[in-house]
């Protein structure tokens, strides 16, 4: 008795198992017939396309965003479009640092009040609003506009290189601190700048490499822990 009504639960089971299992699939299907590109309007399509030539937007959320812009006023949309036509069409970069800026020289360099003495060198924009964000370097900055690498055939011509090299040459600069990425991209963009500044005897410095704050020393890779080990730094009660 108890038997059966075990093997009546479990097939009950299976049938509901099997008939979500069969939904799942039909919604998969019709999801990726949609995706093939059976959209219901040539315009939809287009502005979809658009949307996924960004980084990190795949088709999916493309359509997700079209379809809210297309909830949304137009007067809405066509500031959102404005913004970055205006964006594109009008934005500077610092004639020193090359930085985004609205002005000729950014808001950074303009500053009295920072250390123009000590330069720190980065990839890219974002790693500016890092650094800053950090509030612990008062210098100014030079933004290479990336890094070398030759799979992605990026040379050092590509980059804002030799103006770093006449920034020093002009004078008034006694450091230079590389705070590119901890790849193998980044070490050759720092090996390369520091052949062309090692002549002008100006002080070069690589920010620290090692264990992150908060980190537990036994989930650290070797390379990691190595490196906090030689780069250990004197313990004055505070760190
Ligand atoms: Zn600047």
């Amino acid at each position: 008795m108890k038997e059966a009504r075990f093997k009546n639960i479990l097939q009950t089971a299976c049938t509901v198992c099997f008939a979500f299992a069969r939904f799942a699939l039909s919604l998969r299907v019709l999801e990726n017939k949609g995706m093939d590109g059976q959209y219901p309007s040539v315009l939809l399509e287009k502005a979809v396309s658009e949307f996924a030539k960004l980084p990190g937007i795949g088709r999916k959320t493309a359509m997700r965003l079209v379809l809210y812009l297309l909830r949304q006023d137009t007067s809405m949309v066509e500031a959102f479009a404005g913004a970055l036509v205006t964006l594109k069409r009008e934005v500077k970069y610092c004639k020193v640092c090359h930085n985004i800026s609205d002005t000729e020289t950014c808001r950074i360099c303009a500053n009295p009040a920072r250390d123009a003495s000590v330069v720190c060198v980065v990839e890219n924009i974002r790693d500016v609003m890092a650094v800053e964000a950090t509030q612990q370097f008062h210098g100014l900055y030079h933004v290479l506009g990336g890094v070398i690498s030759p799979m992605d055939g990026i040379g050092p011509g590509d980059l804002q290189i030799e103006s770093l090299v006449q920034r020093v040459e002009a004078g008034g600069i006694s450091e230079v601190i590389l705070a590119l990425s901890t790849t193998m991209e980044g070490d050759t963009t720092n090996f390369y700048i520091y052949r062309k500044l090692e002549k002008t005897g100006v002080k070069l410095s690589v920010i620290a490499r090692g264990i992150s704050v908060g980190d537990e020393l036994e989930y650290a890779d070797e390379v990691t822990l190595g490196r906090s080990i030689v780069n250990r730094t004197p313990f004055n009660g505070v760190l």
